[in-house]
């Protein structure tokens, strides 16, 4: 889009630009939100597109229960734990002197076999959708077979005659390389100047070309897209635009709606589930937000959470311009320490999406995720990776700041009974001594505080 007709359309938000080119933390309600019946038609998405899923990966899992010995006790399926986080709320209740009314939960995508991340979910399943189809056309399995084939020298040399790309800011990079290399393809990923060292070391390890540049994410994809679109043997993986990332995210709906009922958790009107998701392109918290909307409906309201130097989606919601929009275009740098929110754009497939469905979206500020992220290793041990800290102050920006929400939604009565659920998104594969660096730097800010 041109920039004057940026200009234009941003002069009916100003004051709410004006907050975000300060970057200061911002908490804002989607004005467009639709109540589920109605959301649904205006969609190019379907709860059929999430069972497709759902029954591939069932069909891959002799398959990845094989190859990744770490997914065996649960057959093959990547799926992380749920935990009750009663101190990490009472911390929270302290530091920002807020009571929070219900539970807090934390569902471990950070602790996802294989990747470590939430691209755990949509990257490989991207990639096993691919080699799936590339072995029917080749008549080299059939939908009954056992997919144990796929773990053969046979297949492996096979699928080395084709190629796998992505562009990414890291972690998508970690899932796509290692299933790639594991089934036999060849593959390059294309590394934003934001991916940390060693996840390009622990890539090049499992023979994965990697490709670093100078620039931001968009440029990344951008550059892997053109190399892939030169050779028809290359398959490009692109997290701006792919249906299969996101159906792969949302099979996540599915799988919490089981892991609920067996922890005998409901999610009703009077049990409504919050949950708080921190978005980079959008793929990974949209897919899981849409799986969560088909099975709880309005009963399910769901968050983004941004760097404040990173809001893409929340501007592109926002304005209504989607991906035509960049950070960039308002002065902001598109740096963040949360390196998997490290883009400026976000994926105008998933922004139409989330536009019905989206409850809201907020900012929050670098420091503060350090500060979190020593909070929850302190009151839970658990450790994350900053990016995924980004949903953990969600709880207290609803209650402090979308007092309209909960009256809109009738919801003041039901809070006590409220789950509210934060979307750990990445950290388990981050060497020790990262990690401690990072603890190291919430303390610091904490006592400088
Ligand atoms: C990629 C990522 C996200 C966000 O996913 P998108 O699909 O980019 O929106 C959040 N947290 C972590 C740790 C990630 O790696």
């Amino acid at each position: 889009m041109k920039s004057d007709d940026i200009k234009e359309r941003l002069k009916d938000f100003e004051p709410e630009i004006k907050k975000l080119q300060s970057t200061e933390e911002v908490f804002w309600l989607n004005p467009h939100l639709q109540k589920f019946d109605s959301a649904i038609q205006h969609i190019p998405v379907t709860k059929e597109d999430v069972l497709d899923a759902e029954a591939r990966l069932k069909r891959f899992a002799p398959y990845i229960a094989i190859v990744f010995p770490e997914t065996a006790k649960t057959y093959g399926i990547i799926e992380s734990p749920l935990v009750h986080i009663p101190t990490m709320k009472q911390a929270l209740e302290r530091d920002h002197q807020q009571r929070i009314q219900g539970e807090l939960w934390l569902k471990c995508d950070s602790h996802l076999p294989i990747s470590g991340s939430i691209k755990a979910r949509g990257g490989i399943y991207e990639i096993l959708k691919h080699a799936e189809e590339l072995a029917l056309q080749h008549n080299l399995i059939t939908l009954e077979d056992d997919y144990q084939l796929f773990a053969t020298d046979h297949f492996r040399e096979f699928f080395s005659q084709f190629s796998i790309a992505v562009g990414s800011t890291g972690n998508l990079g970690l899932s796509i390389g290692i299933i790639s290399a594991k089934i036999g393809f060849k593959v390059t990923v294309h590394m934003s100047a934001d991916a940390k060292q060693w996840k390009k070391d622990l890539l090049r390890s499992k023979n994965v070309q990697v490709i670093e540049y100078d620039e931001d994410y968009s440029k990344a994809v951008a550059e892997g897209r053109a190399q892939a679109s030169a050779d028809p043997t290359c398959y490009f993986v692109d997290d701006e635009n792919s249906r299969d990332l996101f159906m792969g995210y949302a099979v996540a709906g599915l799988r919490l709606k089981q892991q609920l009922e067996e922890m005998k958790m409901t999610v009703e009107e009077d049990h409504p589930l919050f949950v708080y998701l921190p978005c980079g392109v959008g793929g990974g918290p949209g897919g899981v937000a849409f799986g969560l909307k088909l099975w709880f409906q309005d009963n399910v309201h769901c968050f983004f959470a941004e760097p404040t130097h990173s809001p893409c989606m929340l501007l592109g919601l926002m304005t209504g311009l989607h991906e035509q929009i960049s950070v960039q275009d308002i002065g902001l740098d598109n740096k963040t320490e949360a390196d998997g929110l490290a883009v400026g754009r976000p994926s105008g497939f998933v922004s139409n999406i989330m536009n019905v469905f989206l409850s809201g979206s907020y900012t929050v500020e670098d420091h503060q995720l350090y500060r979190l992220l020593k909070e929850l290793a302190d009151a839970e041990k658990i450790h994350l990776e900053p990016s995924a800290l980004a949903g953990m102050i969600g709880p207290v920006k609803l209650i402090k700041e979308g007092k309209a929400y909960i009256t809109e939604q009738h919801l003041s009565d039901k809070m006590e009974q409220a789950v509210h659920l934060v979307w750990g998104t990445g950290g388990s594969m981050v060497p020790k001594v990262i990690l401690q660096d990072y603890y190291q730097t919430g303390v610091k800010i904490v006592h400088e505080s």
